[in-house]
């Protein structure tokens, strides 16, 4: 079957919906191919929340915060291998991005701390919703509203072209085959965090790993633009989370150890400061014997963090009523497990880890029983390299020009999170960039 359409979006996550959002009401015929059976990829994961500076919200909360500060910290917990230029755009143009989702029915009028960000900065969906399925559900509804075609279980293949200009794609749905002719390409296909075959291509050390991403992050987008000459950046930085389920793979979120958990080894010894960045936490627990770990809290954070309902109905969770009780579930010395305890509450009392230096998410100590664990070890997160991009999300060739009629946005993209994405800016990128990959676009295709 042929189609023809100004601009075909692969890809129905956070950076595709956007898009095609805001070139649908700027009166461009676009559809979005998707080759899950629903939409929202990785994005609807995602649990943090968007940074953003100097945005309407947080002034109106007394917040201050300057997109200065945003460039720097998101340079520094990317260890400055991120594309300046690149960060700049995502910051500069974040609090209009809090406005533009503000106005299609998406507000997040929540603003809090998070990790590696100097200020209050990550905006959330009122009454702690998760971000993720927040924004997926409202994306989805201005979807139905405008009209825009979605085409599920239908998966992107090819993209075509004629003398180096991009004609559009093929795509295979479930009997049918497609040839999409277009004047623009949006790949918006996500990482490749759920391809183990390709992440350990690029880092062989993470063979083994479970992953917290959803099915449909195979990199399909970066295979097909690589196939037209697309130049890749960053493709080996690749994001671990420390603490995930290896069974089910849930992530523990960081709130867990944020709220006052701590980790342990099989000895039943702390072994890290718990809140230092992932990728070093994810090596602090590989190299303990048997390369896993146990996040270990107690009633009191339970009570306090909903997310823990979860897992404990997941059945994820070990308890008992004493800390001998919970030592004995898991094989752990019950002695070398309550000294450990007694250490940590100390330091929690005193304000003070002299053992690692721990100075956040000591709020609470762990004394209130039934006392908890989950056996946790790292998990494939996030892909932070990925397809070229210059300011105006244009796909960059290895011979360094841009490849005409094709952009890109969101996680299938490099550059922006440099060695390290912090969290709040997977977000902050797909609706910024999806922005203004729709707008370079609708330029070139008018
Ligand atoms: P981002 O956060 O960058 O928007 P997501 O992971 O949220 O990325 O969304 C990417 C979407 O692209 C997912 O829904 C995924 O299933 C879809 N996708 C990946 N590869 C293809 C493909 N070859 N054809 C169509 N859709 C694809």
């Amino acid at each position: 079957e042929t189609l023809d359409v100004d601009v075909v979006v692969i890809g129905a996550g956070g950076a595709g919906m956007t898009a095609a959002i805001e070139l649908k009401k700027a009166g461009v015929n676009v559809i979005i191919v998707e080759k899950m059976p629903m939409v929202g990829g990785n994005t609807i994961k995602a649990t943090g929340g968007m940074n953003a500076a100097e945005t309407s919200v947080q002034a109106e909360l007394g917040i201050e915060d300057t997109i200065e500060q945003f460039i720097e910290d998101t340079m520094t917990g990317g260890y400055n291998v991120n594309n300046k230029e690149l960060v700049t755009v995502m910051a500069q143009n974040s609090a209009d991005a809090i406005d533009w989702l503000a106005s299609i029915g998406a507000p997040l009028p929540e603003v809090s701390f998070s990790g590696g960000a100097t200020n209050k900065r990550i905006h959330r969906p009122e009454g702690g919703a998760g971000v993720g399925a927040y924004l997926v559900e409202k994306f989805n509804q201005n979807l139905d509203d405008l009209g825009i075609q979605v085409m599920l279980n239908t998966t992107a293949t090819e993209i075509t072209s004629e003398n180096n200009i991009v004609t559009g794609i093929k795509a295979e749905g479930k009997e049918v085959n497609y040839t999409i002719h277009a004047k623009a390409v949006i790949l918006a296909t996500g990482g490749f965090g759920a391809n183990e075959e390709l992440y350990t291509k690029y880092k062989p050390e993470l063979k083994g790993y479970v992953t917290t991403n959803t099915p449909g992050a195979t990199g399909d987008g970066i295979v097909m633009a690589e196939a037209i000459g697309a130049n890749l950046v960053d493709i080996e930085q690749i994001q671990t989370h420390p603490t995930v389920e290896q069974t089910t793979s849930i992530m523990i979120t960081e709130s867990v150890r944020g709220g006052g958990a701590i980790l342990v080894n099989q000895e039943g010894k702390r072994f890290t400061d718990e809140l230092l960045t992932r990728d070093v936490v994810s090596d602090a627990i590989v190299k303990q014997e048997g390369s896993y770990s146990y996040i270990i809290f107690d009633q009191l954070l339970r009570d306090n963090l909903s997310a823990i309902e979860k897992y404990v109905e997941n059945n994820i969770t070990v308890q008992g009523a004493t800390i001998e009780e919970l030592a004995n579930q898991i094989g752990v010395d019950a002695t070398t497990l309550a000294n450990t305890l007694d250490t940590w509450n100390n330091a929690v009392a005193a304000k003070d880890d002299k053992e690692f230096g721990r100075n956040t998410g000591m709020d609470n100590n762990i004394t209130q029983g039934p006392f908890y664990a989950i056996k946790v070890a790292p998990g494939v997160h996030h892909t932070m390299g990925g397809v070229e991009i210059n300011t105006n999300a244009e796909v960059i060739a290895t011979t360094g020009t841009p490849i005409a009629g094709l952009f890109a946005a969101g996680e299938i993209t490099g550059g922006v999170h440099g060695a390290n994405r912090i969290g709040g800016n997977a977000v902050a990128d797909i609706v910024v960039f999806g922005r203004v990959a729709a707008a370079s676009a609708l330029e070139y295709v008018k």
